[in-house]
């Protein structure tokens, strides 16, 4: 796939050179301008719901909330907060302690030992500041591209488009993309609207797929975007 480096912030896009063949048809950008319009009305402030008081403090949530709600997350992160301050603190824990502090969060092993490694790394490579780019911060353990996605937008203010299982879901249904591969999701809504709408877009998707177009029984009544959603499956309103 050809690159396209993005100037705004120097690294490269998952966006691939255009085709006119690849183009998306003016109905499915018409189509996103009335569902991005509806949304931003219903939602006019989408705010991320990790409790976090700086770049470093939403990457350790991050790296918590797989597989986890964040109101979980929530209830765990100020005692581990006040226990580990910075990333140098945390790349020294013990890691039994670490286990106890956030075990209700799920997978707490896995997520134990990639705090601590990303800990080490923020400290060691980057004077423990969070790294602001997507090229360094996927080289963090736990961090893979959504979580980079997720601190970029909310943390340093960049475009960024995170795809977790809600936008996926959400994103197919509503017919913007036929993929269920997270990187090529995050490619087709990328060249459908412009980068300055890329945060706030997504991160409103993900919470109608929280709240609203539930994976299981999604509340197609009280859908705000019905009549735009060409899911055939989509029940009356
Ligand atoms: S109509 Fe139903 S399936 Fe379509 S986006 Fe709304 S909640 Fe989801």
């Amino acid at each position: 796939m050809h690159l396209v480096l993005n100037p705004l912030h120097n690294r490269p896009s998952l966006v691939p050179a255009m085709t006119t063949k690849s183009l998306p048809s003016s109905d499915l950008r018409k189509r996103l301008r009335e569902i991005a319009k509806i949304l931003q009305r219903t939602m006019p402030s989408p705010n991320m719901e990790l409790d976090h008081r700086s770049p470093w403090e939403l990457l350790v949530a991050t790296i918590l909330s797989a597989q986890c709600t964040d109101q979980r997350v929530n209830q765990v992160t100020p005692s581990l907060f006040r226990r580990y301050r910075q990333p140098a603190e945390l790349a020294a824990a013990h890691l039994p302690e670490l286990e106890q502090l956030i075990r209700s969060t799920g997978f707490f092993k896995n997520k134990a030992k990639h705090l601590i490694a990303c800990g080490k790394a923020v400290t060691e490579r980057f004077g423990e500041q969070v790294p602001h780019t997507m090229d360094e911060l996927i080289t963090l353990p736990g961090v893979g591209r959504k979580t980079a996605n997720v601190i970029l937008g909310n943390a340093f203010g960049q475009p960024s488009i995170v795809v977790d299982t809600h936008v996926k879901r959400v994103a197919k249904r509503l017919g913007l993309t036929r993929s269920d591969n997270p990187d090529r999701v995050e490619q087709d809504l990328q060249r459908l609207m412009p980068e300055s709408q890329w945060t706030a877009f997504s991160q409103r998707v993900l919470l109608h797929g929280r709240y609203v177009c539930l994976a299981r029984k999604p509340q197609c009544r009280i859908c705000p975007v019905y009549r735009h959603c060409p899911w055939k499956e989509k029940g009356p309103q």
